[in-house]
């Protein structure tokens, strides 16, 4: 029978629901127990994939190929779990579906109405994630922060459940205490409004994670728990940490874990969070230094940069670095500059290793191709993601191959040398505007010839399965439309470029790479999403290893 527990975020948005929620997960899976972790995300959006990242952050993809919010990718790298669709819940794919219901007869001739029948299904998916995953614990991260019109109905699913089963509902209340530096002190009002809002949803929560800049002292502890209706020990003191890792490990100071199973009457003595422990340590102690520059656009909001667009990239290299032990520097370089300013180019010296990730349309597109040829030339290592492998492509064309007009049709729809081209299903797609859902998503094979760079990644992080002639099959996650024209393949493999990983059902280049080339390597998939803090992905490790090489 599994448990749940519903996580809310109170005050604000942006302090760390989402790595919260991870971190329980990774507690309660070291204390023995199956957990799964469920996203709400409060959007009309059927899924993410529409949505503008600057806005909302990355959109991560599961295996099984749902565009969804970038929490699920904490979840998958906190629990080491592959998470599904079930594990992803918007209200648009609620309302989607009580409306293909009512459409199918399915009410039987009822009023369908928003209550009962959106919480109802909001229940009902919840208990099929619990069903499939056949987890002791199942976690639900309800989007956006108490007092939004938006959530209610998801808070109100989860005050149903408690009444069903009030023994296995457990609430949590992730609340920010601001320290404005006019004042110089914690305060607690704010949090004490979102919990008489969530009160007046119906709902008490059990536990107030209090997420700070700093810990949480006795005399505030007090106050919570005398304002809030809870017990000073459900209080839990979450200051900023320098790495989200080691938030299980501040969790655990306050015994979290213990806690939780003690609401629900559970008793366990198993305990291992030791392997977290020797990463936070290595962590905390790398010395060593390997610079990455990372070439994108989804960085600038208004006076802020913001680098949720990236975050599985930069939990890829970060993950590769301190597997050896190394501490990552990361600097975010808009493409744009590189168009306009040509001197800038020589400055990509300074850095150990380039990539340049996905993306999408024609901004900042040319300046990307101009950093990948100056990678190419100079011999920095260069790790191109999806879109940084078609523009790999692209650029290899034009200057090696004398294609000049050589483009993606994404940019140029009839250029003279369509080395980046669609499918001919998605030209459809695209004609009839099908854009929700019908990228090529979700993981696919790849089969890795023996005796290239990325062969060397797998067989050295002992990843994917080799076949009789030592090439290794490897399953990896995609994002994307387009994809290199096989009409071009052969005219640039002859000039050098290196075809390593091929799809083999439908015979789609997968990776290239160069030789001669301390590393250079450009995949058509997104490795970084299925990249884990103990371990990391294959061709992050190796690029970092090149770029580690370059720094000494
Ligand atoms: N825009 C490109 C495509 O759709 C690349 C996508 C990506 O980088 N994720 O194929």
């Amino acid at each position: 029978m599994a448990r749940f527990i519903f996580v809310a975020g109170g005050v604000m948005s942006g302090i760390g629901k989402g790595v919260a929620t991870a971190s329980i997960g990774k507690i309660l899976q070291s204390k023995g127990f199956k957990v799964t972790a469920i996203k709400i995300d409060p959007y009309i959006n059927v899924d993410a994939g529409t949505m503008n990242p600057i806005e909302h952050g990355e959109v991560f993809v599961t295996k099984d190929g749902v565009e969804c919010d970038q929490d699920v990718g904490n979840y998958e790298r906190f629990l080491n779990e592959e998470l599904t669709t079930e594990n992803y819940i918007t209200t648009g794919r609620v309302y989607e579906t009580v409306i293909r219901k009512e459409r199918n007869l399915e009410y039987g001739g009822k009023c369908v109405e928003v209550v009962p029948h959106i919480p109802d299904e909001v229940i009902s998916r919840i208990q099929k994630a619990a069903r499939k995953t056949k987890a002791d614990f199942v976690l639900i991260e309800i989007g956006g922060t108490v007092g939004e019109y938006q959530n209610l109905l998801f808070l109100e699913a989860g005050r149903m459940m408690k009444l069903q089963h009030p023994k296995d509902v457990l609430f949590i209340l992730v609340s920010y205490l601001p320290v404005p530096r006019i004042i110089g002190e914690m305060k607690t009002k704010p949090t004490q409004y979102a919990v008489r809002t969530l009160n007046s949803a119906g709902i008490q929560p059990d536990i107030i994670i209090a997420r700070s800049e700093m810990p949480l002292d006795q005399p505030r502890k007090n106050k919570i728990s005398i304002f809030c209706n809870v017990q000073e020990k459900d209080v839990i003191s979450a200051p900023d940490a320098e790495s989200i890792y080691e938030v299980p490990i501040n969790f655990e100071k306050d015994n979290l874990g213990k806690l939780i199973l003690k609401k629900f009457g559970i008793r366990t003595k198993k305990e291992n969070l030791k392997d977290w422990q020797r990463l936070v340590k290595i962590i905390k102690n790398a010395k060593k230094k390997v610079k990455i520059g990372i070439v994108g656009k989804y960085f600038k909001t208004g006076d802020f940069t913001l680098t949720d667009s990236y975050i599985s990239v930069i939990e890829a290299v970060k993950h590769s670095a301190w597997f050896y032990k190394t501490k990552p520097e990361l600097t975010w370089l808009s493409s744009e500059v590189y168009e306009k300013n040509a001197t800038a180019l020589k400055e990509l010296k300074n850095f150990d290793g380039i990539i340049v990730p996905g993306g999408f349309g024609n901004r900042g597109v040319e300046g990307k191709i101009k950093v990948i040829e100056y990678c190419r030339k100079n011999k920095i290592p260069y790790l191109g993601l999806c879109l940084g492998m078609q523009l790999a492509v692209v650029e290899f064309a034009r200057n090696i191959c004398q294609m000049k007009d050589a483009h993606t049709t994404e940019i140029v729809e009839h250029c003279k040398y369509p080395v980046i081209d669609t499918l001919s299903e998605q030209k459809t797609l695209i004609r009839e505007k099908k854009y929700g859902g019908t990228m090529r998503l979700g993981e696919y094979p790849c089969l890795i010839k023996k005796g290239s760079r990325a062969h060397l990644a797998y067989l050295k992080s002992r990843q994917g399965e080799q076949n009789k002639k030592g090439d290794i099959l490897v399953q990896e996650r995609h994002r994307h439309r387009y994809e290199l024209n096989n009409e071009f393949r052969k005219n640039l493999e002859d000039k050098g470029l290196i075809m390593s990983g091929i799809n083999p059902e439908r015979d789609l280049v997968e990776i290239i790479e160069i030789s001669q080339h301390p590393f250079f390597v450009a995949v058509q998939f997104h490795p970084e999403f299925k990249s884990k803090p103990l371990s990391p992905s294959p061709l992050f490790r190796e690029f970092i290893r090149a770029a580690i090489h370059r720094s000494t």
